[in-house]
């Protein structure tokens, strides 16, 4: 079996500023996971920072949504029960607005416990991303502690996506995992603007020889 390359991205909190990134990722056929805080998420407000519950599903039609909590707290210091009803609730509302259920995860601030990853387990989520980068490619060896390549504002991302696009996968699938959130862009700073995510994204896509999926259809990719 011929191994294959797969670029995915993962963004985070549902800020207003998605609308514009989501249209850039369509553009040019890339796939993301963004992970939504929904106890923050308005029912309908369009002037809200935060995207709307009835919004969402329309504006991330053809990616994935993702739990990140009910309210955004540090999980580790919850006690057992309130971990549990901050992803419990977070998977059904969000499941609600996607049609689909969301059992994908994003750390909040990107702290965790063996206590955490417990609750998880126990709600059925498949995969849960940290913020610890390894700058590398290897299919994540225990997917609830899912460790990306790299954020967007790290100044090698660019030569990353080149390394990347010049490897042959030979050992194994490869999986390049960009993260961060799309409010970043307004801090217009060299690596971090709406200019750097446009060249990084023109960069990532359009390549035959890779595959553009969320999360969930990486860690799909070998079901029938
Ligand atoms: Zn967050």
């Amino acid at each position: 079996m011929a191994y294959k390359k797969y670029f995915t991205l993962s963004y985070d909190d549902g800020p207003k500023h998605d609308r514009r990134f989501v249209s850039m990722l369509n553009e040019r056929g890339l796939k993301c996971t963004f992970n939504l805080i929904s106890g923050s998420m308005p029912e309908n407000d369009p002037d809200s920072w935060y995207i709307s519950r009835s919004e969402a599903a329309g504006l991330y039609r053809g990616h994935e949504i993702a739990t990140h909590s009910l309210n955004h707290p540090h999980l580790e210091q919850l006690k057992p029960e309130e971990m549990d009803y901050q992803i419990r609730e977070d998977i059904r509302n969000l499941s609600a607005i996607a049609g689909y259920p969301t059992l994908g995860h994003a750390y909040p601030y990107g702290t965790y416990s063996p206590a955490v990853i417990e609750v998880l387990r126990n709600n059925g989520i498949r995969y849960a991303r940290t913020t610890r980068s390894t700058g590398g490619f290897a299919v994540p060896k225990d997917p609830l502690v899912l460790n990306p390549t790299c954020h967007h504002r790290d100044p090698r991302v660019l030569g990353l996506i080149r390394q990347f696009l010049e490897a042959e996968p030979e050992d194994g699938d490869m999986l390049f995992y960009l993260w961060g959130h799309s409010f970043e862009f307004d801090k217009d700073e060299e690596f971090n603007s709406w200019t750097h995510i446009e060249r990084v994204l023109d960069a990532a896509a359009g390549h035959r020889d890779v595959e553009y999926v969320t999360n969930m259809q990486f860690f799909d990719r070998n079901k029938t």
